[in-house]
């Protein structure tokens, strides 16, 4: 049984076929890279990977467990976090209590400010802001924090479920060159130390051969090779289609 598992899965939007018959297997602990130029469907698979929309035909499974009709916070219990292209955290919140406010609802407590919890999770909270990096912003609100810190904050809301998987739909998107580089040594150094499987989208190709330990190319909403990154750099099809050689 492979860990996360993509058997023939498609996905009309009315008379328009996104995602054609797409199968691949995601092998536990692999940093497993979607890549594919606009419009080829990656954030759709991401949709259908994360149980956001459901599958026309086809099944996803995270080791054997189907993730179709399963709610948002259903998905995350069985070991699935997710960020977003654009940044999701509460902007007038705290670092601190963004995270807490995740680590609160993985643990599935009751959020209760008027009994100490304003303390709650503290030593925790901080051991996850500082692997991000955000050790000494705890304090700041998320919205006043720069992009590059605002998605280390998202990573840190994400890891706080303790996810087996850790899916990211363009983790530089938006990112100077300096807090991508950056950004790419974090999640690479995380998910290695954490021992989280990472499946991510990326347009920009240097991330890509960065991170990824295995790549697929979508196109078309179908996959077209899934490889190792040498094997993929030198795919005939994907020079000629997707980097336009
Ligand atoms: P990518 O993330 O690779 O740029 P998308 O998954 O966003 O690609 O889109 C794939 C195709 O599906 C595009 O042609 C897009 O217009 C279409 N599409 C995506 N979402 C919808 C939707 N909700 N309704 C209709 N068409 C959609």
């Amino acid at each position: 049984m492979a860990f996360l598992e993509i058997t023939d899965a498609t996905k009309k939007f009315g008379g328009f076929l996104a995602i054609n018959a797409v199968t691949f297997c995601v092998e536990r602990g692999a940093r497993h890279a979607i890549i594919g130029p606009n419009g080829a469907g990656k954030t759709t698979l991401f949709n259908l990977i994360s149980g956001l929309i459901l599958p026309t035909t086809g099944s996803i499974t995270l080791e054997g467990k189907r993730l179709a009709k399963k709610k948002p916070h259903e998905i995350v219990q069985i070991g699935m976090a997710r960020s977003f292209q654009k940044v999701n955290v509460f902007p007038r919140k705290t670092a601190f209590e963004n995270v807490q406010v995740a680590l609160i609802a993985s643990r599935k407590l009751q959020y209760n400010p008027f009994r100490g919890a304003a303390e709650l999770f503290r030593d925790e909270i901080m051991e996850l802001l500082e692997q991000v990096k955000l050790g000494a912003d705890s304090e700041r609100r998320a919205g006043e924090l720069a992009h590059g810190k605002q998605k280390q904050l998202e990573l840190a809301v994400a890891l706080a479920a303790e996810p087996k998987i850790l899916l990211l739909d363009e983790p530089t998107a938006g990112m100077s060159i300096a807090e991508t580089l950056s950004s790419i040594a974090l999640i690479r150094d995380i998910v290695q130390e954490r021992g989280i499987t990472l499946l991510f989208t990326e347009h920009d190709m240097n991330v890509v051969f960065e991170i990824a330990s295995t790549i697929s190319v979508l196109h078309h909403g179908e996959i077209i090779a899934t490889g190792l990154p040498q094997e993929i750099r030198v795919n005939d099809d994907v020079q000629r289609i997707y980097l336009g050689r």
